[in-house]
């Protein structure tokens, strides 16, 4: 383990709470960040500060309604609904500038708490199109939170490559598959664990969940 610290981005979700159990076991320190930007569901920032309280982790939640603001979209508005984005189209859960804005004040609050590290679960693998989820851009924005400070962070993307089934994996690998599979939110109906079935994020941790069992053998 390394004798660092990081701050985890962290939305109470599968990817995210993998991402958690993965900075455990290389930091020595780890910070989980939540932003509030007015998800439809509240169940989310609940959810998070469960997770953060049972593993005794530091959590912050941080007011993001500005982007709500700036940006309605399916994952703020109920009036919008969740749906696939049709050939070269993106989603209606895509908010834009999320991540560059999330990750920019976790850069923020990095700096403040004397830390280098940074773990996001983005994902370019099975990812749903978001452009702020591919590893160039992560890249870049590595290079521009650096020149912006004057600080060396590392952004870590433990997901970047891995498909649904491999996240699952991998929380295994942590030990961590039963606390992730029966405590994380994924579903846009804000449902806990297995989720409604029927949103596309549902749809998705289920489809990963399968393949990951079959290989794995159990239910
Ligand atoms: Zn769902």
């Amino acid at each position: 383990m390394k004798k660092e610290k990081a701050i985890v981005v962290f939305s109470g979700g599968q990817d995210s709470t993998t991402c958690l159990f993965w900075a455990m076991k290389q930091f020595e320190e780890v910070i989980a960040v939540t932003f509030d930007y007015n998800q439809r569901h509240k169940t989310e920032i609940e959810c998070a500060k469960n997770i953060t309280k049972e593993l005794g982790i530091k959590h912050h939640i941080l007011d993001m309604s500005l982007l709500n603001q700036l940006a309605p979209n399916a994952l703020t508005r109920d009036e919008i609904p969740v749906k696939d984005g049709g050939e070269g189209e993106l989603p209606s859960t895509f908010v834009p500038g999320r991540n560059l804005l999330f990750l920019s004040f976790a850069g923020v609050l990095a700096n403040q708490v004397g830390a280098k590290h940074i773990v996001t679960g983005v994902c370019e693998t099975d990812f749903s199109g978001y452009p702020d989820c591919r590893d160039v851009f992560i890249k870049s924005l590595n290079v521009t939170l650096n020149l912006s400070m004057d600080y060396q962070f590392v952004i870590h993307t433990p997901l970047m490559w891995l498909n649904k089934a491999e996240t699952w994996k991998l929380a295994d690998e942590l030990g961590a598959f039963d606390f992730v599979r029966e405590k994380t939110l994924t579903c846009y109906n804000g449902i806990i664990a297995d989720g409604c079935g029927e949103c596309p994020a549902c749809k998705l941790r289920k489809k990963g969940l399968e393949e990951y069992l079959k290989v794995r053998g159990g239910l």
